[in-house]
């Protein structure tokens, strides 16, 4: 069975990087509305109006939501201005309705694989924009080809703007020291596992040892009571940053956690009612694909939860 598990999340990982399903799939009216029904679990909609609709469920919980136009390694400088605009109106949207949000974005969607100084720009009108009306604007940590040039990007944003965050991966070598120099800046801090495929010799193993430096960090961040979003569905690591907080009473007011739309949200309550701060990440945009498949490689059995989605009215 484990076999059978393994070879079905190679298989999605196969499906999700293959251009051929994905046009066939953008090509076919009827086959994209029953695979966007089983994406709907984990997204909010392809368009802003949809997302906003289904954070309203988020707020009436008690949850903070983060809003990601999604999209990465955009290489088409249009499609790069387009995004950079779309996450314009998504600061401006969250302003004028007042909501508990903040939004995220991959660098690599708004132009620094074209161009550093495209990107830059980009990130700085967006970071200004957020700013100016009061939002969180959180970076996004990608494959391990892009550290450096994220975290020199946060750096340089850091030094204007204290409400941009960054987040690291749990699972690189590389973090021990990063996290040093990010602890140097004021902006958020949100820890994550990790979902990029690295060189062995760059990352550690996903699992127990990965799990272990994830519980280091929490200790460091939260002991400094440094503003952080302790980013994960892992009951171990959960409980851990619980305890943590209840044994050395560390004050909570300036972390919190956060998981994926769709994924654990009875846990997230449970979090929210005991009086901890709570946030959905909220994706939406019409490259939902790729994110589908991450998720329904993350958890296989999220494939059947998939299947019962996609068929919903057609049974
Ligand atoms: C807010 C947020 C932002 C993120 N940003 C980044 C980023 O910028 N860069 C990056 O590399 N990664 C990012 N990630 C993804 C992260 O690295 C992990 O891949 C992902 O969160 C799964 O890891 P986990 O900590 O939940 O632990 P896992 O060991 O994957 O999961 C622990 C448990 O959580 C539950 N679970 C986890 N995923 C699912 C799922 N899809 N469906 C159902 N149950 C599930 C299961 O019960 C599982 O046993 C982000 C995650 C979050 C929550």
């Amino acid at each position: 069975m484990i076999d059978l598990q393994l070879q079905a999340v190679e298989a999605l990982r196969s499906i999700s990087r293959n251009e051929k399903i994905k046009k066939y799939l953008l090509q076919n009216p009827s086959l994209y509305k029953i695979v966007l029904r089983a994406a709907m679990r984990f997204i909010g909609g392809e368009t802003l109006a949809e997302c906003f609709h289904i954070a309203q469920q988020i707020t009436v919980n008690g949850h903070a939501f983060t809003i990601d136009f999604i999209g990465e390694s955009t290489r088409d400088e249009k499609a790069v201005n387009l995004a950079t605009e779309e996450f314009l109106r998504v600061v401006s949207k969250i302003k004028k309705t007042r909501s508990t949000a903040s939004i995220s974005l991959d660098l690599s969607h708004i132009g620094s694989v074209i161009d550093k100084e495209l990107g830059h720009t980009n990130a700085v009108r967006i970071a200004e924009a957020s700013r100016k009306a009061g939002i969180e604007m959180m970076i996004s940590m990608e494959g391990i080809d892009r550290t450096d040039s994220i975290l020199e990007e946060y750096f340089r944003l850091s030094k204007t703007y204290e409400n941009v965050g960054i987040t690291i991966q749990a699972y690189l070598h590389r973090t021990k020291k990063d996290l040093q120099e990010v602890l140097k800046r004021r902006g958020k801090i949100r820890l994550v596992k990790g979902a990029y495929k690295v060189p062995e010799t760059e990352a550690l193993p996903l699992g127990s040892k990965t799990d272990k430096a994830y519980k280091k960090y929490i200790e460091t961040i939260l002991s400094q009571n440094y503003l952080c979003s302790i980013a994960t569905h892992d009951e171990n690591l959960l409980m851990h940053a619980d305890t943590i907080i209840k044994r050395h009473k560390l004050k909570i007011n300036k972390m919190e956690f956060e998981m994926l739309h769709g994924v654990t949200p009875d846990r997230l309550l449970q979090l929210h009612q005991k009086g901890y701060k709570t946030r959905e990440y909220l994706p939406y945009g019409k490259e939902w694909y790729l994110y589908l498949c991450h998720r329904l490689a993350e958890n296989p059995a999220n494939i059947y939860q998939a299947l019962a989605d996609a068929a919903g009215n057609v049974l």
